[in-house]
């Protein structure tokens, strides 16, 4: 077999072996399968990748870095995906994350609303508006009020959502990563209790972005709507990449 075959088989393994957890997860939860969205995470992996991914039926992919996003983007990686925003959106680089991004997981601050809806309108002139919509953006919350890891703080929650629904961005939910050595059920009953307090603002806010590789079976059981899933896919990160 050819690199790319043995490649693309690694690859339909670890989507079946994740797709199978997550129809567990939901089995056992009682909740239906097509209410939990898989977003891949490929950061640090290639555009092929990607492709490959896309041929396996992959529908949504999630990357970190805008550059790194940018690059992949050129090679043309993404066509026919969904592309997930879902790191730490940096200023200067939130203009360039509207006009690329179908989805941001991880607005934080009231600074990253004007670029993002600036990057995103340039973006509907470039498409043609009706095609382009509204940006959909989730309020990534700090859990343990730690802001140097990025996220909103609970007591800060509901401004920024106001800011939100008062921009041209489309507010769609809530997004957590668990603070280090957490227990991931603690914190993902915490970020279900969040997103309760932005749907009594925003009713139509019902996304909660939740879950990796090591505990997407607690997320869905705290009611995640996205996964967002890396390493149990593609393998492991160098950080050499
Ligand atoms: C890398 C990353 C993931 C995926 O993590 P895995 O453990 O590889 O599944 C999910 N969410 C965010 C924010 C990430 O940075």
């Amino acid at each position: 077999m050819t690199d790319r075959a043995d490649r693309r088989t690694a690859l339909a393994a670890g989507l079946a072996e994740v797709e199978a957890r997550i129809d567990a997860a939901c089995a056992s939860a009682g909740r239906a399968r097509q209410d939990v969205a898989l977003v891949v995470v490929t950061k640090t992996f290639p555009a092929s990748d990607v492709i490959l991914l896309r041929d396996l039926g992959v529908t949504d992919v999630g990357e970190n870095k805008v550059q790194e996003a940018a690059a992949k983007s050129g090679a043309e990686a993404f066509a026919g995906l969904r592309l997930h925003l879902i790191g730490r959106l940096q200023s200067n680089k939130a203009l360039a994350a509207g006009a690329l991004a179908d989805v941001v997981h991880s607005l934080d601050r009231e600074r990253l609303i004007g670029p993002l809806a600036r990057g995103r309108a340039g973006r509907a002139v470039q498409l043609g508006a009706t095609e382009a919509g509204t940006l959909p953006v989730l309020l990534q919350i700090s859990l343990d009020g730690d802001p140097s890891r990025g996220g909103v703080t609970a007591e800060n929650l509901e401004r920024l959502a106001e800011a939100v629904l008062a921009s041209p961005l489309r507010l769609a939910g809530v997004m957590a990563v668990p603070p280090p050595g957490a227990e991931a059920g603690a914190a993902f009953a915490t970020l279900a209790e969040l997103a309760g307090r932005v749907r009594r603002l925003a009713p139509e806010a019902t996304w909660i972005s939740a879950g990796m590789s090591g505990d997407l079976e607690t997320a869905v059981a705290n009611g995640a709507t996205h996964l967002r899933v890396g390493s149990a896919i593609l393998g492991s990160r160098s950080p050499f990449r």
